[in-house]
């Protein structure tokens, strides 16, 4: 499943080709990927055909493009999904094309949108807009001065920001580890506290800082949580920055098996080679229907942190408890697949 840096790659392909682009005809091929698309809202083709794109916004691994007339066409990738840019007189030979737009750039022509999935957990809808519950701007875009940038989309309103979003709040972020009693990596996985991070960089994020998955998010030490956290920043700017390299502008591509950046993993899918710090062989355990890859010896689970222990290497940090937790809130929150 794409995470935050392929998503990335996506919408920063599709930004220059679709911003300022007219919507002149949308062919809608199968009609199960507009699953999320409300019919109440009128019709898909009917609501998009003739409209303006904006932009191209990401939050975490949401996508959207803001439209003129105030609403927004979301794209969920699912899986599988992808967006393919093409000539308009590429051959339509795809049979896994879902959706296709017919764009009018004003610079670049006749353009199209391909979407293409070949499981079907991907769609795309047309959703209201509403303005961010902090009032900031809601996602990455290059451009933040347009009377949608404060706006999100209503599917996309319960998604936390990303950890590379500077209205990411930190502070939060730590507090919201104080509160849950589950295991980290289910809380790094949980869309609802932070948003972009998957199966893979989670893994990658928590063999940087030697914690181990299972460890309970209430137990890190603040400064435990902040290195965590800097180091998920770390493990996704860098995958950003590999993926620029691949980018190719007629072919926006993310595929679920191969699209990776995984050249440079330390942990994720190397199950029985050498932890790369220690020697160690890596293990797969099982989580969540997936799998977790962590190195034994470097990422063990530390008993006793809780009651303000060292956690091993670290120097004990006293660990701040809102005002605001309650018993009752100790219950980690759902975690998002992918
Ligand atoms: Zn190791």
């Amino acid at each position: 499943m794409p995470e935050l840096p392929e998503v990335e790659v996506v919408r920063a392909g599709l930004a220059p080709a679709v911003t300022g682009a007219r919507v002149a005809a949308v062919e809608v091929l199968d009609a199960r990927s507009l699953k999320r698309h409300e019919a109440a809202s009128g019709d898909f083709e009917t609501l998009l055909t003739g409209e303006r794109i904006e932009a191209a916004v990401r939050r975490g691994k949401f996508l959207w493009l803001p439209l003129a007339g105030g609403g927004a066409l979301v794209g969920h990738l699912g899986m599988s999904g992808q967006l393919l840019l093409r000539t308009p007189d590429h051959p339509g030979d795809d049979r896994h094309a879902r959706i296709r737009l017919h764009l009018e750039h004003p610079e670049h022509g006749e353009l199209r949108v391909d979407f293409v999935d070949q499981r079907i957990f991907g769609s795309m809808a047309i959703d209201r807009m509403a303005p961010t519950s902090d009032g900031r701007v809601a996602g990455f875009s290059a451009d933040v001065t347009g009377p949608w940038a404060r706006s999100i989309p209503s599917q996309v309103a319960h998604i936390a920001r990303d950890p590379l979003d500077p209205a990411f709040d930190d502070d939060g972020f730590a507090a919201a580890l104080a509160r849950r009693a589950t295991g980290i990596k289910r809380v790094l996985l949980d869309q609802g506290v932070v948003s972009g991070i998957g199966n893979i960089y989670a893994d990658e994020a928590l063999w940087a800082v030697r914690m181990h998955g299972e460890q309970p998010a209430s137990s890190l030490s603040r400064r435990r949580a902040r290195e965590l956290l800097a180091a998920v920043r770390e493990v996704l700017n860098r995958a950003l920055a590999e993926g620029g390299t691949s980018f190719d502008a007629q072919y926006v591509n993310v595929n679920g098996a191969s699209g990776y950046f995984a050249h440079s993993l330390n942990a994720y899918g190397r199950a029985g080679r050498p932890c790369p710090r220690c020697g160690t062989p890596i293990v797969r355990e099982a989580f969540m229907n997936r799998s977790s890859h962590r190195c034994p010896r470097c990422q063990r689970l530390r008993a006793g942190v809780r009651s303000g222990a060292s956690t091993g290497a670290s120097t004990p940090v006293a660990r701040v408890i809102p005002a605001a937790t309650s018993p009752g809130s100790s219950a980690g929150g759902t975690p998002a697949r992918g």
